[in-house]
This record gives structure tokens, C-alpha cells and sequence, in this order.
């Protein structure tokens, strides 16, 4: 079993301020508001959450390897369970 870290330090691009926060196991966060200077962070492009953008460790889904919300093979149409 691979261990996968749930926890992400942030840092904010705009700030410079850094916050813990716990990740969602089964849904990429998209925005993420610094509690410090209030921006609104998103991903930057081609990353697919704001933890692999401005977080210290990567989503969830992307520690284990697995193709993220979005960023998998653009031609196949995930169904919702
Ligand atoms: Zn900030």
C-alpha cells in the first residue's frame, strides 16, 4: 500500500503566507481562498488543483499515480457513478 500524504502547506503567491490544509481525498480543489490576504488561488495551467500548484505536496490522486479529475485522456468522458 502506497501511504499518501493528506496534508498540504500552501503558499500563497500573492502573500507570500503559508497555511496547512487538509486535502479531499475524492475531489480536486479548485480554488482556495488565503485566509491571510484573501485571494482567490487557482491551479496554474496544466496542474490540476490548487495543491499541485501551490501546495508543498501534490493531490491525493496524483500521489497515487492515478489520472486526476481532468487531466486524464481528453478523448474518454468519465461517467459519474
Ligand atoms: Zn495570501
Amino acid at each position: 500500500m502506497t501511504e499518501i500524504k493528506l496534508t498540504s502547506v500552501i503558499t500563497c503567491p500573492q502573500c507570500g503566507a503559508t497555511q496547512q490544509e487538509t486535502m479531499p481525498t475524492d475531489a480536486c480543489q479548485w480554488f482556495y481562498e488565503c485566509p491571510h490576504c484573501h485571494a482567490l488561488l487557482k491551479p496554474k495551467s496544466g496542474d490540476c488543483c490548487v495543491f499541485c500548484s501551490w501546495g508543498d505536496t501534490p493531490c491525493p490522486p496524483i500521489q497515487l499515480e492515478h489520472d486526476c479529475c481532468g487531466n486524464s485522456k481528453p478523448q474518454t468522458k468519465l461517467t459519474p457513478e
